[in-house]
Parts: structure tokens; C-alpha cells; sequence
């Protein structure tokens, strides 16, 4: 199967999840993760029509970036994000996925102010309570929801989750629903319902994320094969 073979598979299954869940399909971006995999590939999922490639390394997007690898499609980081590469991305990427905590928001609000413009971002959100994993944990997310709401030269989009790994199938759907829930309350409460973005599911649970709610999906092995770790 090709790149733009998967891709048209996956848009299909996309639409039906979408259809299940009384969904338009239309609302729901596919970003592909492109970690690990060639400009020459990226550029294929371009031109296939991927919606977004989302990159993980700052390095490695950097050196893809010179190859051209996203022309034509909005780049978006999805990966950790140390402070001391921010200004990399800011204004860069169109979308920061994962921005799991304050100090990491300040220093995205701080190189936004010094390049003059608005860096679109979302809150990852640890739904699983994991330790050691970055996000804001459930109970602490309304908190800094509010203070990121006060910031400016970053604009809160919506939320992004990676839930802890599950062995049954649908092990993933309570912990999409839950952060389903928080996008809409807290987008209601704080954001005067503007949230557009809810980022979640991957390759192999985005039809669950998507009938929990998802508005972005972000899929990687099952659009690029899957990736040889060295
Ligand atoms: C790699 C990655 C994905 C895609 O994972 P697949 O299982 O290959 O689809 C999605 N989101 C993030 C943050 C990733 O790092």
C-alpha cells in the first residue's frame, strides 16, 4: 500500500466513525505524524492531501524543513517540547499540541511576544494520572486553563491527550470521553465556547477518539508503515 493509498483508507474509516457518532466528517482534521519518516515521504502525504504533518524532534524537523518535506500542508508540533528549543517552533508551527505545563506555556507566550505574533497552542492534558508523563493532570488543567486564558501572544485552541496504553479494545474510549467532557466545559466556561481543536486518537484507536469527539486525529504508522527505532 502507498502513502496516498493509506491515507484514502483512512479517511474512509475516518468518515465512517464520524457517520457512527453523528459527526460531519468534514470537522475532523487528519495530521499526520511524520516522526522517523523522510521528507520524500512527508511530501507524499502532501500531496495525497494530508491536512497537517505533526513532528515530534525539533532537530529533525528543522533538517526536514530544508528538504521542503511540508510545503503545501500547516506544520504542527506534537512531540515534548523542551523550553530551550521553543524558539524553534514558535511561529513556525502552526499548532503546538503538546504544552503540558506553565513554564513551558510562559516560554512559548515569551517567544511569541519577542517575534510579535499569536502562537496557536493546546493543553495536554494527562488523563491517566501517569507520573512521569507530561500533561496537566485532570484535577490542575481548569486552573491553568485560566491562567493560559489571560496570556497574550498565545491563543488556546483546545486540548490534545495521549492515554495511558490499554490492552482490551476500546480500552481508550472512557479516557477520550473524559477529556471530551473537559474540552467542552472548560471551553464553555473560560473560552466562551471558541475551542476548536480536540486532538486525539492515533493509529490505532482514532475511530474511538473521533466518536468521543476528536477534531483532530494524529496518525502516524498507519498512513507511513510502521517506523524501525535504531
Ligand atoms: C507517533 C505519535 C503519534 C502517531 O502514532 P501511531 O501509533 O504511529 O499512529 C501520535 N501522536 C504523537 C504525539 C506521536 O508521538
Amino acid at each position: 500500500m502507498t502513502i496516498a493509498e493509506n491515507i484514502q483508507a483512512i479517511r474512509g474509516r475516518m468518515a465512517a466513525a464520524a457517520q457512527r457518532a453523528g459527526r460531519d466528517p468534514g470537522e475532523i482534521l487528519l495530521v499526520g505524524a511524520s516522526k522517523m519518516n523522510d521528507a520524500a515521504a512527508c511530501r507524499e502525504a502532501v500531496a495525497a492531501g494530508i491536512d497537517a504533518l505533526g513532528e515530534n524532534r525539533v532537530q529533525e524537523m528543522t533538517a526536514k524543513l530544508q528538504e521542503h518535506a511540508y510545503d503545501g500542508a500547516p506544520l504542527h508540533f506534537i512531540g515534548h517540547l523542551q523550553r530551550n528549543k521553543v524558539r524553534q517552533v514558535v511561529g513556525t508551527a502552526s499548532l503546538i499540541h503538546s504544552v503540558g505545563s506553565l513554564e513551558l506555556l510562559e516560554e512559548i507566550r515569551r517567544q511569541a511576544e519577542k517575534r510579535a505574533l499569536v502562537q496557536d497552542v493546546l493543553l495536554e492534558v494527562n488523563i491517566g494520572g501517569e507520573p512521569g508523563k507530561s500533561g496537566f493532570a485532570p484535577d490542575s488543567l481548569r486552573d491553568a486553563a485560566e491562567q493560559a486564558a489571560a496570556m497574550p501572544h498565545v491563543r488556546i485552541r483546545g486540548l490534545m491527550t495521549i492515554p495511558p496504553i490499554q490492552r482490551e479494545p476500546h480500552g481508550n474510549l472512557p479516557f477520550f470521553a473524559k477529556v471530551a467532557r473537559l474540552y467542552v466545559d472548560i471551553g464553555r466556561d473560560l473560552y466562551d465556547n471558541k475551542f476548536d481543536c480536540l486532538s486525539m486518537g492515533m493509529s490505532d484507536d482514532f475511530e474511538d477518539a473521533i466518536e468521543a469527539g476528536a477534531t483532530m486525529v494524529r496518525v502516524g504508522s498507519a498512513i507511513f508503515g510502521h517506523r524501525h527505532y535504531q
